[in-house]
Parts: C-alpha cells; structure tokens; sequence
C-alpha cells in the first residue's frame, strides 16, 4: 500500500490521503478543507495532483470541515464513485457542507464588494464550490460503514472502529495481502465528553496515526468541569454578558450538556442560555438520531425521552435579526456562538457590542491559531479589531483547555498499545510536535516516520525510517502550522 498526503502532512488541516492498492486501484482517505491562515487556505485551489475520475472509492473518517470540506470540489472536479461513511457522519456531513457553500458565498460577495472599490474584482477567488455541488457530493455518500463490521471498499477489506472523537467518527482497518494498515483519522479523548472512548486497535503492520496533541496531556474531566463552573460563576457575579465562542458540532452539544448539569444540580445560577448558531442546532438532531452512540449518561437520558442538551433556559436564536436583538438583552447571559476562533460568524457582533465592558467575560473552550482574533485575545491584546472596527478589550479573558475533542500524549500512546509492533507513520501534527513524538516511539521499539507532504511513501515496505523523511525541509513559520480548526 502506498499513500501520498495531500493535506494533513506536516500540518494539522485539510487532511487527504490517497492510498493506491496493487493492480492501480486507489481509494481516498478525507477529503477536507484547509482551514487556519491564507496560505494554507489557499491550498484548497490547487488543482487535485490526481484526476478524481480516476479514484475508486472515498472513505469519510468523521465530519469535520477539515476532513471533509473539499468533496463538493472532487465531484465539481470529477468524482463520481461511492463515498463511504458512518450514518451519523453522513447525518453531520451534510449540515457542514451546505454550511459551508454559504459561508464561501457569503465572503466571496464580502470580498467582491471590498475589491470593486479598489477595481481589484479580478483577484478574488471565486466560491470553490456551491449548494449544488453539495448536493451532488451527498447523493453520493453510502453511509454504510458500522463500527467492528468489515465493508469491501474497491476490493479492499475495510473495518471501522470507534474513534471516539466526534459523533460517528471512525478509524479504519484496512487489510489485503500485502498487510493490515490502520488510519486514525482523528481519535478522542479518553474519559471526557459525550463520546465514548476509541475502541483499542487490533494488530497491525503500520498505523497512520494523528499527532494534534501529541506534546500535551489535557486537563482530567472532573477538573475541567469544576474549572468551567467556577468561571461561570464568576462571571455572572460580575453582572455582564458570557460570551463562549465555540465550533458547531460536538463543542456546543458538550457545551449545552455540561451546562444542562451545571445549572441542574445548582451549582451555576439559572441564567438565560443563547444558542446562537443555528448549524449548531440543526447538528444536535443527528445527536438525537444516533444517542445510542452516546456515553450511558446521555443515551440514557435521551431514551427516556429527556432533552440532554437542553438547559432550562435555552434559548435557541434562529435569524440574524434576532442575533442582532442580543444586543439590547439586559443583565447576565450565556451566550454560544460561532465561529470558535472568531474568524467569522455571529460572535463577531457579540464581541464588538461587550468586549469593551469591565463585566463581559469572554470564555475560550477551543484551541486560537496564534493569529485569529481569538489568538489575539488570548495573548493579551489591549485593543481588536473587530468588523472593520477598533474595539477596546476590557472584558477578561479566560481560557478552559479540558474540552478538547483530540486524544492527548497518553491517549495517543494508549492507542498503540494494542496495535502490536507497526510501523508508525505520523500526520496530522506541527512538525515540532511530531519530532518530539518520534523518540517516544523508538522508546517502545515502534519504528516512527513523518508523512511528507505530497511524496509517495511505502507504508507497509521498510520506508524511509529514522523519523526525517528526505526533501521534508518544512520548518514552521512565526504564526506556526497549526490550526487544529475542529477540535
Ligand atoms: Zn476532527
């Protein structure tokens, strides 16, 4: 089996990996979305370095936009073979990409308007995709794949396992008779959320494993709960609005679930709840469609006909109007909007009307790329730029970081315990922190590369080994490489 990434190698986004079989055939691992700075951003209009007619099979790890993201442009493009998945993914896929074709629109207008004025219309990219193209990739999707049940996918015998990092989200077995590889996709954290843990791994001769979080061990569960309880707290001691800027799917679910329990066992004062972030909503039906995929607490709840992401004072905030209307809302509120790293989206209001109180506490439950605004809040800027427009940062800024949705050091270690003596192949990482990761492999006797980007490497032949692969030569800029936009 040979792979090339095309997303996801020495990086943390726009993960694309494209396996070719003996006898030519080729099956596409994600097909996701650059995500994070423009430069990488602009990978996503590159032309494909395949032809997508010529691929035999695609296989969805999980939902995520950067996983998922660019299949509108592989069928755009070309494609139209089967796309393999999970029922719960192929239930979220959708919501993400029609989101996703109108945000693209939204901006490419924005940009236009912007560039006219400036008579550079000709240098705006143009949407690389619509809901049309959307819609063609989803009458492709065979959401057919149940976790532990082998598939044949282009004659290759495939298994899905329980990733446990988002609703429907699998690893993949992958066997024929040159060897058994395993594909992580993105893998969970262990003891936390409303996902159940990963399943260990069966025995296998190379695993192509994430590294997210490959240098960090998140803080336990009980202490991030008790953390966010005590922020909350304080914050509606100071009167002012709660602003939680967070991704759509799985983060306000969790979100929701843990303030659902917080404000039950009165440990947080009933305050009024805003879901605004209507893709956040449509995303919590799939959690109702697929609860038996939850942890007991919350499955449980859900067959009991309970509503576990729905805190007593919820209120979900629909149209743009009424985003606007929060505005005017007087006293202490909570309120969830997107997008989690405040690049865009409803948040971005919110923020410019409450940044400049003393009372307003903004609450950052997901990774900031260093150069978002989200970034600049967390390292401490005095004054934003928000919407075009300089806005005083007096509110305090409080970061939880036990939410994530990514396996952390030990979780990642964990995860190969059970995989017998494979070939590690490391993607989906900042080079720094693969390298870092590399000698705790060969502390285990596990032989560990780093996946190039864009070359070809043997996964199940010797490789190049030694953890450096040749040409590699990427460093991380000032700003980093990391974007981990999902977790
Ligand atoms: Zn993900």
């Amino acid at each position: 089996m040979r792979l090339q990434s095309f997303g996801a190698a020495c990086t943390v986004t726009g993960s694309m990996h494209l396996l070719t079989l003996d006898g030519g055939r080729r099956i596409l691992i994600d097909c996701g979305l650059f995500q994070g700075s423009g430069a990488l951003e602009a990978r996503n209009h590159e032309p494909y370095p395949f032809d997508p007619a010529d691929l035999d099979a695609v296989i969805l790890t999980h939902a995520h936009l950067d996983h998922v993201g660019r299949l509108p442009l592989l069928v755009n493009r070309g494609y139209r073979g089967p796309v393999y998945c999970t029922p719960p993914t192929a239930a979220l896929a959708e919501t993400v990409l029609l989101d996703s074709a109108r945000l693209q629109l939204e901006g490419y207008r924005q940009h236009l308007r912007h560039a006219r004025r400036q008579a550079r219309e000709d240098e705006v990219l143009p949407p690389l995709y619509d809901e049309e193209d959307v819609h063609r990739a989803l009458d492709l999707l065979r959401p057919v794949l149940e976790f532990g049940q082998a598939a044949t996918v282009a004659g290759l015998r495939v298994t899905p396992y329980r990733a446990g990092h988002i609703l429907g989200s699998a690893y993949l077995l992958l066997e024929d008779a040159g060897g058994r590889l395993i594909m992580s996709g993105d893998l969970g954290h262990r003891a936390g959320g409303l996902q159940l843990d990963f399943t260990p791994p069966p025995q296998a001769d190379a695993v192509v494993l994430e590294t997210t979080y490959a240098n960090q061990r998140h803080r336990a569960w009980p202490e991030t709960l008790a953390e966010f309880r005590d922020v909350l707290c304080g914050a509606v001691r100071a009167g002012g609005k709660i602003l939680v800027p967070s991704f759509a799917i799985e983060r306000s679910q969790t979100l929701l679930h843990t303030l659902k329990a917080l404000m039950d066992s009165s440990e947080v004062p009933r305050i009024p709840v805003f879901l605004d972030s209507p893709m956040a909503a449509r995303a919590t039906r799939a959690y109702f469609q697929f609860g038996d995929e939850l942890v007991p607490e919350v499955r449980d709840a859900l067959r009991s006909g309970e509503d576990p992401f729905a805190p007593s004072t919820l209120h979900e905030v629909l149209t743009g109007d009424e985003s606007q209307r929060l505005n005017r809302y007087d006293g202490p509120a909570i309120i969830l909007a997107g997008n989690g790293m405040m690049t865009g989206g409803r948040i971005q209001h919110h923020l410019r009307h409450h940044l400049w109180k003393p009372g307003t506490r903004v609450v950052i439950v997901s990774y900031q790329s260093p150069l978002s605004l989200g970034g600049q809040l967390v390292a401490g800027a005095q004054t934003v730029e928000v919407m075009g427009e300089e806005v005083a940062v007096r509110a305090q800024i409080q970061t939880i970081g036990g939410f994530s949705a990514h396996a952390d050091h030990d979780d990642l270690l964990a995860f190969l315990e059970t995989a017998g003596c494979p070939h590690v192949w490391l993607v989906h990482g900042e080079v720094p922190v693969m390298q870092a990761f590399l000698p705790e492999l060969a502390a285990r006797g596990l032989k560990g590369d780093i996946v190039p980007d864009r070359q070809d490497v043997d996964l199940l032949g010797s490789g190049f080994s030694g953890g450096r692969p040749p040409g590699l030569g990427l460093e991380p800029g000032p700003e980093g490489l990391k974007v981990a936009a999902d977790e």
